[in-house]
Protein backbone atom coordinates (compact mmCIF):
# COMPACT_ATOMS: atom_id res chain seq x y z
CA UNK A 1 0.00 0.00 0.00
CA UNK A 2 1.18 3.74 -0.47
CA UNK A 3 0.48 6.23 1.94
CA UNK A 4 0.85 10.05 1.15
CA UNK A 5 2.05 11.75 4.13
CA UNK A 6 2.08 15.29 4.83
CA UNK A 7 5.60 16.43 6.20
CA UNK A 8 4.49 19.64 8.22
CA UNK A 9 6.13 22.68 7.57
CA UNK A 10 9.87 22.03 8.36
CA UNK A 11 10.41 21.48 12.07
CA UNK A 12 10.04 17.35 12.11
CA UNK A 13 7.90 17.23 15.05
CA UNK A 14 5.34 19.17 13.14
CA UNK A 15 3.96 15.79 11.33
CA UNK A 16 1.17 14.31 12.49
CA UNK A 17 1.02 11.40 14.88
CA UNK A 18 -0.77 8.84 11.80
CA UNK A 19 2.50 10.43 9.71
CA UNK A 20 4.79 9.43 11.83
CA UNK A 21 3.51 6.31 12.93
CA UNK A 22 3.15 5.20 8.87
CA UNK A 23 6.81 6.90 8.42
CA UNK A 24 7.93 4.55 11.73
CA UNK A 25 6.76 1.11 9.83
CA UNK A 26 7.53 1.94 5.96
CA UNK A 27 9.47 -0.54 4.15
CA UNK A 28 10.13 2.45 1.28
CA UNK A 29 10.05 6.35 1.89
CA UNK A 30 9.89 8.40 -1.25
CA UNK A 31 10.44 12.06 -0.10
CA UNK A 32 10.25 15.24 -1.93
CA UNK A 33 13.66 16.11 -1.15
CA UNK A 34 13.59 20.12 -2.16
CA UNK A 35 11.35 20.53 0.84
CA UNK A 36 11.01 17.73 3.30
CA UNK A 37 13.44 18.44 6.40
CA UNK A 38 15.73 15.19 6.18
CA UNK A 39 15.65 15.06 9.84
CA UNK A 40 12.07 13.32 9.25
CA UNK A 41 13.95 10.81 8.02
CA UNK A 42 15.67 9.89 11.02
CA UNK A 43 12.34 8.31 11.87
CA UNK A 44 12.33 4.86 9.71
CA UNK A 45 13.41 1.44 10.63
CA UNK A 46 16.43 0.40 10.23
CA UNK A 47 16.78 -1.70 6.20
CA UNK A 48 14.33 1.07 5.07
CA UNK A 49 14.95 2.59 1.67
CA UNK A 50 14.56 5.93 1.23
CA UNK A 51 14.17 7.28 -2.37
CA UNK A 52 14.61 11.56 -3.14
CA UNK A 53 11.55 12.52 -5.59
CA UNK A 54 13.33 15.44 -6.02
CA UNK A 55 15.80 13.96 -8.50
CA UNK A 56 13.01 11.23 -10.27
CA UNK A 57 9.76 11.68 -12.72
CA UNK A 58 6.91 10.62 -12.08
CA UNK A 59 7.11 7.30 -14.00
CA UNK A 60 10.46 6.73 -11.54
CA UNK A 61 8.43 7.49 -8.81
CA UNK A 62 5.41 5.24 -9.97
CA UNK A 63 7.84 2.56 -10.89
CA UNK A 64 9.34 2.39 -7.32
CA UNK A 65 5.73 1.95 -5.68
CA UNK A 66 4.90 -0.74 -7.77
CA UNK A 67 8.02 -2.88 -7.17
CA UNK A 68 7.22 -2.16 -3.45
CA UNK A 69 3.77 -3.45 -3.77
CA UNK A 70 4.91 -6.40 -5.83
CA UNK A 71 6.94 -7.71 -2.55
CA UNK A 72 3.89 -6.72 0.02
CA UNK A 73 5.88 -3.62 0.95
CA UNK A 74 4.64 -0.32 2.50
CA UNK A 75 5.33 2.72 0.60
CA UNK A 76 5.20 6.41 2.41
CA UNK A 77 5.33 9.23 0.30
CA UNK A 78 6.39 12.01 2.02
CA UNK A 79 5.33 15.59 0.60
CA UNK A 80 5.90 19.14 2.27
CA UNK A 81 3.71 20.38 3.95
CA UNK A 82 -0.30 19.30 3.18
CA UNK A 83 0.11 16.59 0.24
CA UNK A 84 -3.32 18.98 -1.27
CA UNK A 85 -1.56 22.24 -2.02
CA UNK A 86 0.93 21.88 -5.18
CA UNK A 87 1.76 18.52 -3.83
CA UNK A 88 1.06 17.15 -7.38
CA UNK A 89 -0.29 13.68 -5.52
CA UNK A 90 -3.69 13.54 -7.84
CA UNK A 91 -1.31 12.32 -10.78
CA UNK A 92 0.03 9.75 -8.68
CA UNK A 93 -2.74 9.13 -6.76
CA UNK A 94 -4.88 8.26 -10.27
CA UNK A 95 -2.16 6.20 -11.76
CA UNK A 96 -2.39 4.32 -8.41
CA UNK A 97 -5.70 3.66 -9.12
CA UNK A 98 -5.28 2.67 -12.88
CA UNK A 99 -2.41 0.08 -11.53
CA UNK A 100 -4.91 -0.80 -8.72
CA UNK A 101 -2.34 -0.14 -5.56
CA UNK A 102 -4.27 1.00 -2.81
CA UNK A 103 -3.19 4.29 -1.12
CA UNK A 104 -4.75 6.91 1.33
CA UNK A 105 -3.52 10.22 2.61
CA UNK A 106 -2.77 11.74 6.17
CA UNK A 107 -2.56 15.49 6.08
CA UNK A 108 -0.06 17.86 7.44
CA UNK A 109 0.75 21.48 8.37
CA UNK A 110 0.56 23.42 5.57
CA UNK A 111 3.60 25.57 5.12
CA UNK A 112 0.97 28.68 5.33
CA UNK A 113 -0.43 27.66 8.99
CA UNK A 114 3.79 27.50 9.88
CA UNK A 115 4.26 31.19 8.28
CA UNK A 116 1.04 32.34 10.36
CA UNK A 117 2.99 30.95 13.53
CA UNK A 118 5.85 32.28 12.82
CA UNK A 119 4.51 35.76 12.77
CA UNK A 120 1.81 35.34 15.23
CA UNK A 121 -0.96 36.30 13.05
CA UNK A 122 -4.33 34.96 12.31
CA UNK A 123 -5.67 35.71 8.60
CA UNK A 124 -9.29 35.77 8.97
CA UNK A 125 -9.29 38.91 11.72
CA UNK A 126 -13.31 40.32 12.41
CA UNK A 127 -13.39 43.30 10.43
CA UNK A 128 -10.58 43.09 8.50
CA UNK A 129 -10.57 39.81 6.40
CA UNK A 130 -12.81 36.41 6.17
CA UNK A 131 -10.93 35.34 3.65
CA UNK A 132 -7.87 33.81 2.97
CA UNK A 133 -6.38 33.35 -0.95
CA UNK A 134 -4.00 30.67 -1.42
CA UNK A 135 -1.98 31.49 -4.57
CA UNK A 136 0.69 31.56 -6.73
CA UNK A 137 2.23 34.12 -9.70
CA UNK A 138 2.57 32.50 -12.94
CA UNK A 139 5.67 31.33 -13.87
CA UNK A 140 7.23 27.70 -15.89
CA UNK A 141 4.04 26.72 -14.51
CA UNK A 142 1.17 28.76 -15.64
CA UNK A 143 -2.03 29.60 -13.92
CA UNK A 144 -5.25 29.89 -15.34
CA UNK A 145 -6.37 33.25 -16.80
CA UNK A 146 -9.43 33.80 -14.80
CA UNK A 147 -6.81 33.74 -11.68
CA UNK A 148 -3.99 36.36 -12.93
CA UNK A 149 -2.72 37.50 -9.46
CA UNK A 150 -4.19 41.32 -10.64
CA UNK A 151 -7.42 39.80 -10.81
CA UNK A 152 -7.73 37.68 -7.04
CA UNK A 153 -5.84 41.15 -5.84
CA UNK A 154 -8.99 43.09 -6.11
CA UNK A 155 -10.73 41.47 -3.39
CA UNK A 156 -7.95 42.63 -0.62
CA UNK A 157 -8.61 39.66 1.04
CA UNK A 158 -5.20 38.01 3.10
CA UNK A 159 -3.63 36.85 0.97
CA UNK A 160 -0.35 33.54 0.68
CA UNK A 161 1.51 33.14 -2.23
CA UNK A 162 3.60 30.10 -2.96
CA UNK A 163 6.25 29.52 -5.01
CA UNK A 164 6.75 33.18 -6.24
CA UNK A 165 9.64 34.35 -4.28
CA UNK A 166 11.77 34.07 -7.49
CA UNK A 167 9.86 36.80 -9.06
CA UNK A 168 8.89 39.52 -5.97
CA UNK A 169 8.51 42.48 -8.42
CA UNK A 170 6.57 40.43 -10.47
CA UNK A 171 4.07 40.06 -7.38
CA UNK A 172 4.29 43.32 -6.10
CA UNK A 173 3.05 45.40 -9.46
CA UNK A 174 0.18 42.76 -10.09
CA UNK A 175 -0.48 43.18 -5.99
CA UNK A 176 -1.02 47.16 -6.87
CA UNK A 177 -3.16 46.53 -9.84
CA UNK A 178 -5.07 45.12 -7.23
CA UNK A 179 -6.76 46.50 -4.93
CA UNK A 180 -3.30 46.71 -2.49
CA UNK A 181 -1.48 49.59 -1.60
CA UNK A 182 1.70 50.96 -1.56
CA UNK A 183 1.49 50.72 2.53
CA UNK A 184 -0.12 47.57 2.83
CA UNK A 185 1.58 45.64 5.29
CA UNK A 186 2.94 41.92 3.78
CA UNK A 187 5.70 39.75 5.04
CA UNK A 188 8.46 37.08 3.69
CA UNK A 189 8.50 34.34 5.69
CA UNK A 190 11.54 31.86 4.64
CA UNK A 191 11.38 28.05 5.57
CA UNK A 192 9.13 28.92 8.75
CA UNK A 193 9.39 26.40 11.30
CA UNK A 194 13.40 25.38 9.89
CA UNK A 195 15.97 26.29 12.68
CA UNK A 196 17.24 28.95 9.61
CA UNK A 197 13.70 30.72 9.56
CA UNK A 198 13.53 34.35 8.53
CA UNK A 199 10.79 36.70 9.03
CA UNK A 200 10.96 39.82 7.16
CA UNK A 201 8.15 42.18 7.16
CA UNK A 202 7.62 45.09 4.95
CA UNK A 203 5.01 46.42 2.86
CA UNK A 204 3.58 45.59 -0.46
CA UNK A 205 5.81 48.74 -1.74
CA UNK A 206 8.62 47.30 -0.17
CA UNK A 207 7.95 44.02 -1.02
CA UNK A 208 10.90 43.49 -4.01
CA UNK A 209 13.09 45.97 -2.06
CA UNK A 210 13.07 43.63 1.34
CA UNK A 211 13.50 40.68 -0.51
CA UNK A 212 16.36 41.64 -2.30
CA UNK A 213 18.00 42.93 1.24
CA UNK A 214 17.33 39.12 2.70
CA UNK A 215 18.45 37.87 -0.13
CA UNK A 216 15.31 35.34 -0.12
CA UNK A 217 14.30 34.08 -3.65
CA UNK A 218 12.74 30.35 -2.86
CA UNK A 219 11.47 28.46 0.36
CA UNK A 220 9.37 31.28 0.90
CA UNK A 221 5.92 32.53 1.33
CA UNK A 222 4.62 35.69 0.52
CA UNK A 223 1.80 36.87 3.35
CA UNK A 224 -0.13 40.26 2.15
CA UNK A 225 -2.86 41.98 3.49
CA UNK A 226 -4.35 44.02 5.94
CA UNK A 227 -4.54 41.28 8.92
CA UNK A 228 -0.67 42.05 9.28
CA UNK A 229 -1.40 45.62 10.15
CA UNK A 230 -2.54 46.87 13.92
CA UNK A 231 -6.43 47.22 13.22
CA UNK A 232 -8.84 44.87 13.58
CA UNK A 233 -12.34 44.56 15.73
CA UNK A 234 -12.48 41.55 18.65
CA UNK A 235 -14.46 38.53 18.13
CA UNK A 236 -18.28 38.26 18.36
CA UNK A 237 -17.94 34.96 19.72
CA UNK A 238 -16.01 35.66 22.85
CA UNK A 239 -17.85 39.08 23.34
CA UNK A 240 -19.85 39.13 26.78
CA UNK A 241 -23.18 40.45 24.93
CA UNK A 242 -22.74 37.99 22.47
CA UNK A 243 -25.01 34.59 22.37
CA UNK A 244 -23.46 31.27 21.33
CA UNK A 245 -25.18 27.45 21.68
CA UNK A 246 -22.98 27.05 24.76
CA UNK A 247 -22.86 30.83 26.30
CA UNK A 248 -25.97 32.98 27.15
CA UNK A 249 -24.52 36.93 26.62
CA UNK A 250 -24.72 39.17 29.34
CA UNK A 251 -24.96 43.35 28.80
CA UNK A 252 -21.76 44.28 29.98
N1 LIG B 1 2.48 21.34 0.05
C1 LIG B 1 3.29 22.41 0.54
C2 LIG B 1 3.64 23.42 -0.57
C3 LIG B 1 4.54 22.86 -1.63
S1 LIG B 1 4.96 24.02 -2.88
C4 LIG B 1 2.62 23.08 1.73
O1 LIG B 1 1.49 22.72 2.08
O2 LIG B 1 3.23 23.95 2.34
C5 LIG B 1 6.50 24.65 -2.34
C6 LIG B 1 6.36 26.07 -1.86
O3 LIG B 1 5.77 26.06 -0.57
C7 LIG B 1 7.66 26.82 -1.68
O4 LIG B 1 8.09 27.41 -2.88
C8 LIG B 1 7.27 27.88 -0.69
O5 LIG B 1 6.54 28.91 -1.32
C9 LIG B 1 6.30 27.11 0.18
N2 LIG B 1 6.93 26.53 1.37
C10 LIG B 1 7.06 25.23 1.67
N3 LIG B 1 7.63 25.06 2.89
C11 LIG B 1 7.86 26.31 3.36
C12 LIG B 1 8.37 26.83 4.58
N4 LIG B 1 8.77 26.02 5.58
N5 LIG B 1 8.44 28.17 4.73
C13 LIG B 1 8.01 29.01 3.77
N6 LIG B 1 7.50 28.57 2.59
C14 LIG B 1 7.41 27.25 2.39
Amino acid sequence: MVHFVGAGPGAPDLITLRGAALLQRADVVIYAGSLVNPALLENTRPGVEIYNSAEMTLEEVLAQMQAAEAQGQDTVRLHTGDPSLYGAVREQMDALDALGIPWDDTPGVSSFCGAAAALGAEYTLPGVSQTLIVTRLAGRTGVPEREALPALAAHGASMALFLSAGNLEGVQQALLEGAYHEDTPAAIVYKATWPDECVVRCTVGTLAAAGAAAGITKTALLLVGAFLGAEYARSKLYDPAFTTAFREGRER
